[in-house]
């Protein structure tokens, strides 16, 4: 079959994508992929994600993800992702960024914000090339997002919505967070302040455990100084993989996309889960925990208060408006998707998709249909 077609029939629906780009660029060696998933509200929000490992099927579904987190969040954007096919740690990385700025620069439908292996840094790259990004440095009118650790306190607001849905104190609550990068930690921390006990933590080195609880600050610390989870003392040293045996009531997954799926998703041992990462959890994973009577909360409504952060910049508003726009937005929207979830007997993500996307066809109603 011809690609075209496969790409057509396998990829796209009724929303979207309106456009899927590949990017080459013979002299820096820039391999890129841009997805523009829909624009009915607006122009396209979302991250560059830089990372060897990437495909078009990621980059398609994480900008679907942005549609329906943006429209969930009533947002006046759309959905778009980017990927950068490079490791991020590569020595050219302004070089490779700067190119691949000036090739979206004729995009004026997607405006690119930060994500895994990107940073405000490289967003201010794009910005000098071609004025157009978010997620930039205060400098720049950027409120920096992972700074101020926006998705973790949308995560934190979103848990003690949820937590009333299976009567669970947060207050003692064990909190096992999986990937502790930005979002990772930042869930820690704001969790912590309303009393979880966080007893395990992983990155891809390795995870640490100590059931009494782990120090937040410390294990912030260690993991900036010496680039990993694992040299915390104080707690027990696992692989990876061993994060998802231990007992906990809170799950925050803030690590990559499906890391939870059918085979692993038995071991794992909790109440609540906060999905912190994108599509974190496979479909089918999700179902078999909801059979199971585990409350998962999907990413596009518990993971949104970094999009909410950069929305607030975009429109040239503050820091302050930005925490304040995330509390209400998420407690918001959790509740109505968790009230729909109960009073439909639906399970989570079927909920809120029915209300992210009745918001989008809404805003499509008014598109023209002569493009
Ligand atoms: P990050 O790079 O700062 O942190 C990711 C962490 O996950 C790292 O510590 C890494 O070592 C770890 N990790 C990677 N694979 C792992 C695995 N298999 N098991 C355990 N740990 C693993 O990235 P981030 O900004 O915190 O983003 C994490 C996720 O959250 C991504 O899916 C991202 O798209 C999503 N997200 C981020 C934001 C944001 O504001 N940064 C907003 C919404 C969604």
């Amino acid at each position: 079959m011809d690609i075209s077609q496969t790409i057509f029939e396998e990829y796209t629906d009724d929303l979207g994508p309106e456009k899927i780009i590949h990017i080459y660029e013979p002299v820096s060696k820039l391999r890129a992929i841009v997805v523009i998933d829909n624009i009915a509200a607006g122009p396209a929000i979302g991250g560059v994600r830089m990372a060897p490992d990437l495909t078009t099927t990621e980059i398609r579904r994480l900008a679907r993800a942005m549609t329906l987190k943006n429209a969930a969040a009533g947002l006046p954007h759309g959905g778009g992702k980017a990927g950068i096919i490079a490791d991020p740690k590569t020595e050219g990385k302004e070089r490779l960024i700067r190119t691949f700025a000036r090739a979206i620069e004729c995009l004026h439908d997607y405006t690119p914000g930060p994500d895994m292996g990107t940073d405000e840094c490289c967003m201010a790259y794009i910005f000098d090339e071609i004025k157009r990004a978010v997620g930039l440095p205060r400098v720049l009118g950027g409120i920096p997002l992972d700074e101020i650790g926006s998705t973790g306190f949308g995560v934190a607001e979103c848990a003690e919505i949820a937590k009333d849905y299976i009567n669970l104190d947060l207050n003692g609550a064990r909190l096992v967070i999986e990937g502790f990068g930005n979002v990772g930690k930042n869930a820690a921390r704001f969790l912590g302040e309303k009393g979880a006990r966080l007893v395990a933590a992983s990155d891809t080195s390795g995870t640490v455990y100590n059931k009494d609880g782990i120090d937040v600050p410390t294990l912030v610390q260690v993991k900036e100084e010496k680039g990993s989870v694992i040299y915390y003392e104080d707690a027990e040293r696992l692989t990876t993989e061993d994060l998802l045996k231990i007992s906990s009531d809170i799950f925050v997954p803030a690590a990559r996309p499906d890391v939870i799926d059918e085979r692993n998703v038995g071991t794992l041992d909790t109440k609540l889960i906060i999905q912190g990462a994108n599509i974190p959890i496979t479909i089918g994973a999700e179902k078999a925990l909801h059979k199971r009577g585990v409350l998962s909360v999907p990413d596009f409504i518990a993971n949104a208060g970094g999009v909410i952060t950069v929305a607030v910049e975009y429109r040239h508003g503050s820091e302050k408006e930005a925490f304040s726009e995330i509390k209400s937005k998420i407690r918001a929207n959790t509740k109505k998707v968790l009230d729909k979830t109960y009073s439909e007997g639906l399970y989570p993500r079927v909920a809120a998709d029915a209300i992210a996307k009745e918001r989008v066809r809404s805003a499509m109603r008014y598109r023209s249909r002569c493009m």
